[in-house]
């Protein structure tokens, strides 16, 4: 049976003006699409198995290796062995390092990639497998909202790709310089849009484009993580670092600095491929309306978002916590109305939350530096921070791996004031700098927005 991809929101009838889409598509279907006619989020129905063996077998083994292992599990139907291959060789052409903090516990730096961020992973699959599956002859939209790393990631995967342009949303105030620079000058088939407003705003807007009737024409698709195509690469790094460092019988750790989710849901989609994670850590910043979730049995959205210094997890209502509620049988919506309350039993029983204010983010970059001479930045200082509050919570010992999800060099006024250097930059960036950019500014009203993609959009190739 081919997997299918149904919406999360399938279900409400309740709610005014969404009818539900009761279907389901193919992946291409998508992958092209970016989120449900209903404005649900598309989720497979059947998840497929990993052996242990075959997974244990990627010891050793480059990291392309294990995104064939996955992308065939999920893909074999809808592409043929050689276009996956070509995609995934392609797509992972630098080093994902696992470096021993302490014994048991590591750190995957996530950050080699042309953007310096994980998002790099998912963005550089996605852009290849679209363009594998184009309508032929005409052109895609792409519409992204971005609290900074995943504008440029996308961007920078899709620069040059005939047929697919791309238009950036960022919220002016919360990017960092090096982060702006990066958006502002990718160029071409790519264009930045400066938002006077927070990236909820941001992603409101794209979100709203995307139900649109009078701009269907343009064939609107995202690149935001409620594409199910970003998702999937991201179950691939768990594979890889597990295979790496775990003996046959092991369970592992994994703690995932979380801002809309969609990086923990890989990880959950890997445990359910048959994965042994022992527990998935998803510690936030101090928008901590999924850590008092979990604690309370009552979910409420922060609104709006608090600002903090991991500003790419800057988020009151992660978007894929709908794919979270689903998986576990609940339903809530994208404006955060819970329909059906998951079971909570089962989802504390394999994941852990804990909300990181920004006092212990930036002690957590220092003490880090002094005892292990390991630079942080203050996303993947969250998740090492989670790592240690469930330690000492739960006197936990097994293999633990916390993810490093950007560079450090991105942000060396942070850094800077916390150890006193300013980290070196990697290889992708050193021409930071210097690059020159023109983002166009526009305040967070959507007919303005709207207005602007009917001048400025293409329809045709
Ligand atoms: C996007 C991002 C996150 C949050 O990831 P989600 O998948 O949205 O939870 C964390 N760290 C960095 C550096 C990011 O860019």
């Amino acid at each position: 049976m081919p997997i299918r991809y149904y919406s999360t929101n399938r279900n409400l009838t309740d709610t005014a003006g969404i009818i539900p889409f009761t279907g389901a598509v193919s992946f291409k279907d998508a992958l092209l699409a970016g989120q449900a006619p209903d404005e649900g989020l598309f989720v497979p129905d059947a998840i497929p198995q990993l052996s242990l063996n075959d997974i244990h077998a990627l010891k050793g083994k480059p990291y392309r290796e294990a995104a064939l292992l996955v992308a065939q599990a999920f893909l074999a139907d809808e592409f043929p062995r050689e276009v996956l291959r070509k995609v995934v060789y392609d797509a992972y052409n630098y080093p994902v390092p696992l470096e021993e903090v302490y014994p048991q516990a590591f750190l995957m730096r996530l950050d080699q990639g042309p953007t310096a961020s994980f998002k790099d992973f998912a963005a550089r699959m996605m852009a290849r497998l679209m363009s594998h599956c184009r309508p032929q002859g005409e052109r895609l939209n792409i519409l992204v909202a971005t609290s900074g790393d995943t504008g440029s990631a996308v961007g920078e995967a899709f620069r040059g790709v005939a047929g697919i342009d791309v238009t950036i949303l960022y919220p002016t105030a919360e990017v960092s310089l090096r982060q702006r620079k990066q958006l502002d000058s990718i160029g071409g088939n790519v264009q930045a849009l400066s938002i006077d407003g927070k990236f909820d705003d941001c992603q409101n807007l794209v979100k709203q484009a995307f139900s649109d009737p009078q701009l269907t024409k343009f064939n609107l698709t995202s690149a935001n993580s409620i594409n199910f195509g970003r998702i999937l690469p991201q179950s691939i790094y768990y594979v890889y670092a597990y295979a790496q460092l775990a003996a046959p019988g092991e369970e592992i750790v994994f703690s995932v600095p979380s801002g809309n989710f969609g990086n923990a849901l890989g990880c959950e989609y890997a445990r359910r491929m048959g994965l042994p994670v022992a527990k998935l850590l998803m510690p936030t910043n101090e928008n901590d309306e999924f850590p008092n979730y979990l604690r309370t049995g009552k979910y409420t959205k922060v609104a709006p978002s608090r600002d903090c210094i991991s500003n790419a997890m800057n988020v009151g209502h992660p978007s894929n916590l709908a794919r979270f509620f689903e998986l576990y049988g609940g339903t809530v919506d994208r404006s955060g109305v819970v329909h059906r309350y998951p079971d909570i039993a089962e989802m504390r029983q394999h994941i852990f939350s804990v909300s990181i204010a920004d006092e212990e983010t930036r002690q957590t970059i220092k003490n880090i530096y002094e005892l292990y001479k390991t630079v942080l930045e203050q996303h993947g200082a969250v998740g090492w921070a989670g790592l240690t509050a469930y330690r000492k919570m739960t006197a936990d010992k097994n293999l633990a791996v916390s993810l490093e999800t950007a560079h450090p060099a991105k942000f060396p006024e942070e850094i800077e004031k916390l150890l006193g250097f300013s980290p070196e930059l990697p290889a992708s960036m050193k021409d930071i700098d210097q690059r020159q950019g023109d983002a166009v500014t526009m305040s967070s009203n959507y007919e303005n927005f709207k207005n602007y993609l009917q001048i400025n959009l293409k329809i045709k190739e």
